[in-house]
């Protein structure tokens, strides 16, 4: 069977999970090559086995050295590993681990593809979500046993009470949205940075454009406005990064879009240094 029909044979053991963007009607996965919903509206599976669910295209800055940049991070160096070990952790403390693990902003895929790969058993179907077709694009080429979607996180076509667990991965989230999608008993899970995630970028390199520090208190009272927070830790480590690392890391975040050239390829020629990550896991249910 072809990566095309593979994913869509997936996508269609959880098609009731899913509902149409135009219409919000439920659908169904045809001749193992579209998803169709009861009036038609029709989304091809490419060959490379994602499935793009925008209503319209839409542009986004990111660009595949950025995601490339984001698989060597997570993937190879591991940097989030012990973030993903807790997330792990989290969802198998859950008594029925079946159902669906959505991603919301999963990019190239890598942060979903690590932690379903830390839990016990194959019951979890993942489904990454992003609004780049280039993120999604590249996660269905990686890993293989996803539904991958190109959509929109204000309208993502999931029906109501489809998602156990909603991961939301250093990426904007949209409550009203997880609310409706969010099963009974299922759990949000967002990480959100801490005020030293990074600080070594930080400090050498924009200290002086006012970005030396975190913030996440609004993104923490928006959260706890719209939906009940049931749990709050904070996770902090280093990791030493090599010259390649240092540089891939600073492709990724969006702070090097503003830093200096010159002092940016200095810091990443001196290579070998710790970097801090700092990470609030935050998991929440629907008020
Ligand atoms: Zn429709």
């Amino acid at each position: 069977m072809k990566k095309r029909e593979r994913n869509a044979s997936l996508a269609q053991s959880i098609s009731g999970e899913l509902r149409c963007p135009h219409c919000h009607e439920s659908m169904e996965v045809k001749d193992l090559k579209s998803l169709v919903c009861i009036n038609n509206h029709t989304f091809d599976f490419a060959k490379q086995g994602y499935v793009n669910m925008l209503k319209k295209p839409v542009n986004t800055q990111y660009d595949d050295a950025l995601f490339d940049s984001r698989e060597r991070i997570i993937s190879d160096v591991d940097l989030y590993g012990p973030i993903h070990d807790r997330i792990a952790e989290i969802i198998m403390k859950k008594s029925l681990r079946d159902g669906v693990l959505f991603d919301a902003g999963s990019g190239e895929g890598s942060h979903l593809n690590k932690i379903l790969h830390k839990i016990d058993g194959d019951m979890l179907t993942g489904i990454g979500l992003d609004i780049s077709k280039e993120g999604v694009l590249m996660a269905a080429k990686n890993y293989a046993g996803y539904v991958w979607v190109v959509g929109d996180l204000a309208n993502p076509p999931l029906a109501g009470d489809s998602c156990k667990f909603i991961l939301n991965f250093l990426s904007p989230a949209n409550y009203s949205e997880f609310t409706r999608i969010l099963t009974g008993d299922g759990i949000i899970i967002k990480v959100i940075p801490g005020s030293s995630y990074l600080k070594e970028l930080r400090n050498e390199l924009f200290s002086s454009t006012g970005e030396s520090e975190y913030e996440n208190n609004d993104t923490l009272e928006l959260m706890k406005r719209n939906v009940t927070v049931v749990s709050e830790e904070r996770i902090t480590y280093t990791k030493s990064l090599n010259a390649v690392g240092l540089k891939d890391l600073i492709t990724m975040s969006p702070l090097g879009w503003h830093a200096d050239d010159s002092q940016t390829a200095d810091f990443i020629r001196r290579g070998d240094k710790d970097i801090t990550v700092d990470m609030h896991i935050v998991v929440a249910v629907s008020k």
